[in-house]
This record gives C-alpha cells, sequence and structure tokens, in this order.
C-alpha cells in the first residue's frame, strides 16, 4: 500500500495539522504549541497538544499521538489508505494510486457495489408471492412500511442460487460473489449456492453509508436463528455495529446498545433514532472507541438473562476507559426493548431511559440481588462487599449516596456503613499507592515504552537511538555524521525502520519530519516515537550525537558478534570452528 513519497509530502504540506485538528478540537495556543480538549479520551484540562512545525499531535493524558493521517484514522476510524484519501479530498489532491493499492480499492468498490444491488435484489423479492411469509412476519412484528424502507429489508428466497444467477446476471463474477460472503461454495461438485435462504434480510450499511454485509433471520426452524456475513475485505465485525450509519445524524445526545437487529429497529420506529446492535459478538474495544466519537453516554439495553447481564458487565470498564458515561437500563415487564416498546409505548420508555441506572447504581443493586437480606449472616457480607465495592467509586460524593443507599437495603445505620467504606477505602489507597510507587520505580529503571507492542531489549542502546532520532529530525543534515549507521544496527526494529526512511528521504531531498512515517509505522509505533519527540528538547552537546552513533554501533557488535573486537580475532574464530569440524 505505498503512496509516493512526493504525494505525500504534498499531502501534509496542503493539510497543515493545526488546520485539519483544529476543525475537530478547539486549540489555544501557548507558546509554539496549540493545546485543547483531547478528543480521544474524557477530560476537562487541556493534555492534548500540536506542534504544527513538527506536524504531529500527542495526548499527554492517553498518550495517542502521530502526524495529521494518524488524527485523521484514529478520529475518522479509517484505515491508512482510506485516510490519505480522506485527506486528498479535503485539499483537492488528486490521489495516485499504485497498482497494488489501485486494485484493493477497486475490489472494495466492486464488492460494496455488489452488496447494495444484493440488497436492492432482496428489497424487490419482499414483494413476490414467494415472501407471503416474510411479510407476514413483518407485520406480526409489527414494523411499519417506512421502517422496511429506511433499514432497506429484504428477502432472501428459499432457493439454491436466486441471488446467484441475479448477480452473475448484471456482471459481477463468482468470484466476487465468494468474496463478499454472499454464496459458498459446495466442494465435491465445485458448485456455488446462495449462502442467505429463506431468511428475512436485515443490510448492514458502515458509517460511510456503504453495505457491506448482511444479516438474516430465519422463517423456518432451521439454525441459526440469525446468520450474519462472514468477515471480508468489506465486513469487520469487530469495527462496525449495526445502524451506526443512522444514529451518527441523531440528535438525541446518547446512544443506546441492544442485542440485536430487531431491539435496534424497533428502537428506532418508535423515535429512538439512536439505537445500535452488535453484529453476533459482544462488544469490543474498537466498538467503545467508535461509539466515543459520536456521543458522550451510552445505554446498555441488553436482555436480563445471565448472559445479558454478563455481557453488561464486560461492556461497563470497556465504554468507562473511552470517557463514555455509562448507564444500565433494567427492563421491567418485559424481556428486551422491542417487547417492551409492544407492551407499554415510547412514552413508558422514555421513562425508564430517565430512571437508567448509572453504572455505580447498577453494580450496587446487581450485588444486593446476590444475597437474601433477611438472613443475619447474609446481611454482614453484604454490607462487607457492598463496602469494598463502593470505596472504588471516584468522588466521595458518590460514596456518601451509595453507602446510605447501601445501609438502607442491609437495614444498618449510615453511620455503620460509612466506616466499613472509609476502611475499605483506606485499604484501596494503600495498595494503590505501593502499586504506582513500584511502577514508578520498574518505569524509570527501565524506561519502557508504554505500548507493550514495542519493547527494550536493550536499554542502553535504545536510550541512544532514542536520542539519535530526535537530533536526526530537528537537524537532517547530521545525516552526514551518521553513515556508520545501518538499519540492523538499531536494537529497536521500528527506529531502525524510521532511521532507515528517514535517511532515504534526507538522500532524496524531500522533507524529514515525523509525519512522513506514518505510512511505515504501525499507529501504536506512530504514538510511540511522538510521545519521545515531546519530550522537552535540552540542548545537547556536539559530542552527543557522535556519542549516540558510538553507543549503537558497541551494542550492536556486541550482540551480534558476541565479544569479537576486530576482524582478525573473526577469523581466527572461523578458522577454529573450521578446524573442529573437519575433525
Ligand atoms: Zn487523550
Amino acid at each position: 500500500m505505498a503512496f509516493s513519497p512526493a504525494f505525500l509530502d504534498e499531502l501534509n504540506n496542503r493539510n497543515p495539522i493545526e488546520d485539519v485538528v483544529g476543525q475537530y478540537v478547539a486549540l489555544t495556543r501557548k507558546g509554539s504549541n496549540l493545546f485543547g480538549l483531547c478528543p480521544f479520551h474524557g477530560e476537562k484540562t487541556a493534555s492534548f497538544s500540536v506542534a504544527p512545525e513538527k506536524g504531529i499531535f500527542y495526548c499527554f493524558g492517553c498518550h495517542k499521538g502521530g502526524g495529521v493521517v494518524n488524527f485523521i484514522m484514529e478520529i475518522e476510524n479509517l484505515s491508512y489508505p482510506d485516510a490519505v484519501r480522506f485527506l486528498a479530498k479535503r485539499a483537492g489532491l488528486e490521489v495516485p494510486e499504485d497498482d497494488s493499492n489501485q486494485s484493493l480499492y477497486k475490489k472494495k468498490e466492486r464488492l460494496w457495489a455488489l452488496c447494495k444491488e444484493a440488497a436492492r435484489f432482496f428489497n424487490n423479492q419482499l414483494k413476490t408471492p414467494a415472501a407471503a411469509e416474510v411479510r407476514a412476519y413483518i407485520a406480526k412484528r409489527g414494523l411499519t412500511n417506512s421502517t422496511v424502507t429506511r433499514f432497506g429489508l429484504g428477502f432472501a428466497p428459499n432457493t439454491w442460487s436466486s441471488l446467484l444467477d441475479a448477480m452473475t446476471a448484471k456482471g459481477f463474477t463468482k468470484e466476487e460473489l465468494l468474496d463478499a460472503g454472499l454464496v459458498l461454495s459446495n466442494q465435491n461438485k465445485g458448485t456455488l449456492y446462495d449462502r442467505f435462504r429463506n431468511r428475512l434480510m436485515f443490510p448492514i450499511i458502515d458509517v460511510r453509508g456503504n453495505v457491506i454485509g448482511f444479516g438474516g433471520r430465519v422463517m423456518d426452524d432451521s439454525t441459526p436463528k440469525y446468520l450474519n456475513s462472514p468477515e471480508t475485505i468489506i465486513f469487520n465485525k469487530r469495527r462496525n455495529l449495526f445502524a451506526m450509519n443512522v444514529v451518527k445524524k441523531s440528535k438525541q445526545g446518547f446512544i443506546i446498545l441492544t442485542e440485536g437487529y430487531m431491539d435496534a429497529i424497533a428502537l428506532h420506529q418508535y423515535g429512538f433514532d439512536c439505537a445500535v446492535a452488535s453484529l453476533g459478538t459482544s462488544l469490543t474495544q474498537e466498538h467503545a472507541d467508535m461509539l466515543s466519537k459520536y456521543t458522550n453516554e451510552v445505554v446498555l439495553t441488553y436482555d436480563g438473562d445471565a448472559a445479558g447481564q454478563n455481557a453488561t458487565q464486560r461492556a461497563i470498564p470497556m465504554l468507562e476507559k473511552t470517557g463514555l458515561r455509562v448507564k444500565v437500563l433494567r427492563m421491567q415487564g418485559a424481556k428486551d426493548p422491542d417487547e417492551f416498546l409492544k407492551k407499554y409505548g415510547a412514552d413508558r420508555f422514555r421513562l425508564l431511559l430517565q430512571s437508567s441506572e448509572n453504572q455505580a447504581e447498577y453494580r450496587l443493586r446487581s450485588l444486593q440481588m446476590k444475597f437474601d437480606l433477611s438472613v443475619d449472616e447474609q446481611k454482614v457480607e453484604f454490607a462487607k462487599q457492598a463496602a469494598d465495592l463502593i470505596s472504588t467509586y471516584s468522588t466521595g460524593v458518590e460514596r456518601e449516596i451509595y453507602g446510605a443507599r447501601a445501609a438502607e437495603m442491609a437495614g444498618l445505620t449510615a453511620d455503620v456503613m460509612k466506616i466499613e467504606i472509609n476502611k475499605a477505602f483506606k485499604r484501596r489507597m494503600a495498595i494503590s499507592k505501593k502499586a504506582q510507587d513500584k511502577k514508578d520505580l520498574e518505569i524509570s529503571a527501565t524506561r519502557q515504552p508504554r505500548s507493550r507492542e514495542i519493547r527494550y531489549d536493550n536499554m542502553r542502546s535504545a536510550i541512544a537511538e532514542e536520542n539519535l532520532l530526535r537530533m536526526l529530525l530537528r537537524q537532517p543534515d547530521l545525516f552526514d555524521r551518521a553513515k556508520i549507521l545501518e538499519r540492523e544496527y538499531f536494537s529497536v526494529p521500528m527506529f531502525g525502520r524510521a532511521f532507515d526512511a528517514l535517511r532515504r528521504r534526507w538522500e532524496d531531498d524531500l522533507s524529514v519530519n515525523p509525519s512522513a512515517l506514518s505510512e511505515l509505522l504501525t499507529p501504536e509505533e506512530m504514538a510511540h516515537l511522538t510521545s519521545i519527540l515531546q519530550k522537552p528538547d535540552i540542548p545537547l552537546p556536539d559530542a552527543a550525537f557522535a556519542d549516540c552513533v558510538r553507543i549503537i554501533s558497541e551494542e550492536y557488535r556486541l550482540a551480534n558478534v558476541s565479544g569479537i573486537s576486530d576482524l582478525k580475532e573473526m577469523q581466527e574464530s572461523l578458522r577454529r570452528k573450521k578446524g573442529y569440524g573437519g575433525k
């Protein structure tokens, strides 16, 4: 996936990072840098910085960082090439697609077109006599015509090749149908057949409006009840949520997370245009990150059964990690939102939403339900566990309020409960201080990168490599004095790759700046590199650069030629080895 360096330079020049970021974040200038509230994690004081002359951004809170392309990848949830295209479009630049790149994108475009045609085909099938049963089902579920149209629902006929025939007639190839996951191949006969048969079809549409796959619900007793498209080059379940394309325009101010399409669709029909559903997977961190880009608050409405409650418990920390406020809806008198809306209507659901518990309440009530509080022993045990739980709540006000509530549940006085919570709180503080001290010690001792994907195995060399790159980026003509270094000399592979690429740019008279590395390095590596560049510039003596070069090559020799210090000795050793082999 290579764009030419000249094109990427032009792209970076025409998209000044402060302008691009400025469209998402209000920035204020402090010295040569700009600061604002980080769009990637919840915060009240600005720890997100932009350095225009270096062309990079960095957040001191969540440690995300990189060039302008990385920023767009992160905030628009795009792949590297799509982020480049996004910025090219923004600046009115034509993208010179290279062959491999062009063919992948072309292929995606074909699959999007195919899925769109397939959705149209399924939708038309709804009007045929063969679809009587599915129409009856739609009516029974209370879906209106406008809902059917809005979500583009359809019917996959109960035959083996209706879709296959219709799509090949439209000029799509068998490979394309296989690649889109719409057909399967019969290994024995070598023939193809439709994946979706006799099902109510739900097109899955990404945030940019492309049809990327389908979900289908059976009309008979066959299994599985719900079948989704497999993962394809256009459909990634970990990154997509059903109805997100509609929800991103919602003005409700929160997003409702449901367990299935039917719940999400029912909510939309009843006026809650902010409901999404995951696609046959539990919520992933990628989903949580995406949600946090469109809202500040998420309401979980998973089923009341054990599986649904487990899913809720798993989702809460993932969502909170992104800075989202999380509320949990406790369904009363119905098993899911769809049933609730039918029984009681939208107004009652709105009331339920308003009374939905924040996660603090939810956790306390979940705990309460584990105990029989009419039994004294259980009361005591509940009070202990509740104190432990409440001591984790972050503000004093929360601890006070929920302490009083827990006391009420257990039939204890608020004071007794308060003492228990304080004890638990002090215990927790002591433990976390110890852990923090230990962590501080470890960090200062090893200076390991934050990202677990990057390891410093040779600390002496790694620190020299960090400093070398910082100096080179500030003063590229120093490359003249680093001629003896090669990419493999670097103990940290990403530094070697960065060095190599920057030196080639310098030799080709291209700009030497960190944002030029967005294509070569992973987002984690870019974030790590920017975190190094963000450290205050200490004026280094002239000799410092030579020291770095010397340390890197020394450590390389030590690691690779194990103690052999010169050529003569190396020859000796080789000769000795040969000698042994000959015996
Ligand atoms: Zn941040």
